[in-house]
């Protein structure tokens, strides 16, 4: 019996349970993964297991007996997902994209790197050596960006603090010649890269670190000590020196490194600046400091102590310059720091996309250029206390659910039309209303949210409560503390619940206003931007402007990312997708926990008992009529070894009705449509007995 049907393993396909319940969805969940069978599918959908432990299962011997196969013939894997979208790339000329989802630790930058060497592994057969080093430059950009974007949370050791969307371009022979990489909202609280900045300090070499003014021990910086722990990860020394291999190879210039460290290096000194007052002066305590920041940004000691105590504002026809309170100059100096690293993470994003980028491709001479994105980003979040970043977060699981609701009903709607056969309406919530809710112009959370950030005046947090509470006080979906004051999962007056497509999360306004503006003040841009160091120079061309020059608002972080989204959907819905859905079985990292509330949690949210309601209505899968004979024919005696009938359509009918299947299977234009999966692991057995 091939093993995909074994019973001991539990059910391969979520869409061959007896009957669809939460309860008998869990219980096949934990009996794989209990037996160490961590990928089901769902029809074309991969539910994944984190493991917590090396798995054998992703060697040459596996990659080879996944090339070339169809979902169904073998056990459930990512790389028959990938393969999958390779196929349909390579076959039909199509654009396709993988979504892997799921919640912080669960495993979706594991599988987006497995997909990727599973497919750097199934091209270039031939060896071309451009393709080679397209390849190695994908694979090694995916390395530095670790690097800069990731940090060890408590939730996970290496946790990615952006959503990445990467694209992989295809040539016509169906080899990697080039790729696109977009990210999303790096997270700005915290002491973002401290992944980075604790290896540079532990791995740099003395010469390195001397020329940077650090020193050799961590706990000397307030931004690497987060809660008295020293961030780092597991292999710093190591991690370091890969890195700084990594940026070679890829083409960034000595220039461009140094000046990558000296921003790093930049951000700890800040992070150790105090403030105090003498008088009605406010003053930086420890003024060594400032004369260092000064010679790693390559500008003058006096404008970098200036920028941090002094802002430049404009009355009326008079520039003047008006001095910080201590509180505001801690605020300014950390708004800095994320600042500068930020916008160093985005630099060097931009600089990974002009090397791997397609360039001089004619495809008038080359046919078609393809596309497979990998989409690895974050999961739906519920924390105890849910902030903006939650929110924004959030939202865009709501946008790539009403994707995926329009994706997979749509495209199977298509198909059947095209096919001729009858299209059965499946009811499933469409969760429209609640991207409308935040992202509708003028009614939507984001438009209040700007609208409160634009009010003259002091701006805070309760007043863009109070505008969500009048415009959206009969919202459906909408709710705070005081719409529902007995309401006890509001449990203070700064909160407001949305009823998501996944489940209710309360947010605190707490920090809206402050994270939604742009916080920098612009002495800090053009303080960069003045700097005689070119590269640093070019990541702040906004720094430009005079003070009285700067009449735009820049765009709110909410505005910006609303539109990273819109154009994300846009993108990726012109591509055939491809789903992995991520589930964490425990919060310790156990190799051997199933924590069943935590997990019934997950696939509750991640919508896949829907999921495996909308497959069931629908047909599992279709085949054109020659290719489901190749590969049948050799079960019934009126097609082995050739058929005498007028069609290969009557020949594929003769053949479901030697076996018994009519009931499952429904016969289109150019294809076979197979209801349940369990046919077709029927008729691979047979095939197998043959
Ligand atoms: P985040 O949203 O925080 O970035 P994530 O979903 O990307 O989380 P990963 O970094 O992919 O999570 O996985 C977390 C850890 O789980 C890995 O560092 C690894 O130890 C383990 N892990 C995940 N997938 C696998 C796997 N297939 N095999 C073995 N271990 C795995
Ligand atoms: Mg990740």
């Amino acid at each position: 019996m091939a093993e995909h049907e074994s019973l001991e393993f539990g059910k391969a396909d979520f869409v061959l349970l007896d009957s669809v319940s939460l309860e008998e969805f869990m219980a096949n969940l934990k009996l794989r993964f209990e037996k160490g069978r961590i990928y089901t599918y769902i029809g074309e959908v991969v539910v994944s297991v984190n493991p917590y432990r090396a798995m054998n299962i992703y060697g040459r011997d596996t990659i080879e007996q996944y090339k070339g196969r169809e979902l169904y013939e073998r056990p459930p894997h990512l790389f028959a997902i990938a393969d999958a979208a390779y196929k349909a790339m390579k076959r039909r000329n199509k654009d396709t994209c993988i979504v892997i989802s799921g919640e912080s630790g669960a495993g979706k930058t594991e599988a987006s790197k497995y997909i990727m060497q599973y497919i750097a592994a199934i091209t270039n057969p031939g060896q071309r050596a451009e393709v080679e080093r397209v390849k190695n430059m994908l694979l090694k950009s995916n390395c530095v960006l670790e690097a800069f974007g990731n940090a060890k949370t408590n939730r996970n050791d290496n946790s990615s603090r952006f959503g990445k969307y990467m694209d992989i371009n295809f040539d016509f022979k169906g080899d990697p010649i080039g790729g696109h990489i977009n990210n999303y909202l790096l997270e700005k609280v915290g002491g973002t890269g401290g992944a980075v900045r604790s290896p540079m300090v532990k791995g740099g070499s003395e010469s390195l670190l001397r020329s940077l003014h650090v020193s050799k021990d961590p706990t000397a910086y307030s931004y690497i000590k987060v809660g008295g722990q020293v961030k780092s990860s597991i292999n710093d020394g190591a991690d370091f020196k890969a890195v700084a291999d990594a940026m070679k190879v890829i083409g960034f210039t000595p220039d461009e490194i140094q000046t990558v460290y000296k921003v790093l290096a930049t951000i700890l000194h800040l992070g150790n600046l105090t403030f105090g007052v003498d008088g009605d002066t406010t003053l930086i305590e420890n003024s060594k400091v400032v004369a260092v920041i000064g010679v790693l940004l390559a500008t003058k000691e006096e404008n970098v102590g200036k920028a941090l105590l002094y802002r430049t504002v404009a009355t009326g026809r008079d520039v003047i310059d008006k001095q910080h309170t201590t509180q505001e100059a801690s605020y300014g100096r950390d708004a800095l720091a994320k600042a500068m690293y930020e916008r160093m993470f985005c630099w060097i994003v931009g600089r990974i996309n002009d090397v791997i980028e397609v360039k001089n491709y004619d495809a008038k001479v080359h046919g078609k250029n393809t596309v497979i994105g990998v989409l690895d980003i974050y999961g739906f979040e519920i924390f105890q206390n849910n902030s903006f970043e939650q929110f924004c977060i959030n939202y865009c699981n709501e946008k790539l659910q009403q994707l995926f609701i329009q994706l997979v009903l749509r495209q199977e709607q298509e198909e059947y039309q095209r096919e001729g056969i009858p299209w059965k309406h499946i009811d499933y919530f469409n969760n429209q209303i609640i991207v409308d809710l935040v992202e509708l112009q003028h009614k939507g959370i984001f438009s209040v949210l700007d609208e409160a950030c634009m009010t003259v005046g002091k701006v805070t947090d309760e007043v863009f409560l109070q505008g969500l509470n009048s415009k959206l006080a009969k919202h459906a979906h909408y709710t705070s503390r005081k719409l529902s004051p007995t309401d006890k999962s509001l449990e203070f007056d700064r909160d407001f619940r949305i009823r998501h497509y996944a489940g209710d999360v309360v947010y605190s306004v707490v920090g809206f206003i402050d994270k939604n503006k742009d916080t920098l003040f612009q002495d800090f841009k053009r303080l960069l931007y003045n700097s005689s160091n070119p590269v640093l120079k070019m990541m702040w061309p906004e720094g430009k402007l005079s003070i009285t020059e700067v009449t735009k608002r820049p765009l709110t972080a909410a505005t910006l990312f609303k539109n990273s989204m819109i154009a994300l959907v846009e993108n990726l819905a012109c591509k055939e997708p491809y789903y992995v859905r991520c589930i964490k079985p425990n919060d310790v990292k156990s190799p051997l926990l199933f924590e069943y509330e935590r997990c019934r949690h997950q696939v509750e949210y991640l919508g896949l008992l829907e999921n495996v309601r909308v497959r069931r209505a629908g047909f599992a899968n279709r085949q054109e009529y020659p290719r489901f004979l190749q590969r049948y024919k050799m079960i019934s005696e009126f097609t082995w070894p050739n058929h005498d009938l007028p069609s290969d359509k009557e020949a594929v009918k003769r053949l479901v009705q030697g076996c018994g299947f009519e009931h499952d299977v429904a016969y289109g234009k150019t294809k076979v449509f197979v209801r349940t999966p369990r046919t077709l692991f029927c008729l691979e057995e047979q095939r197998d007995e043959m």
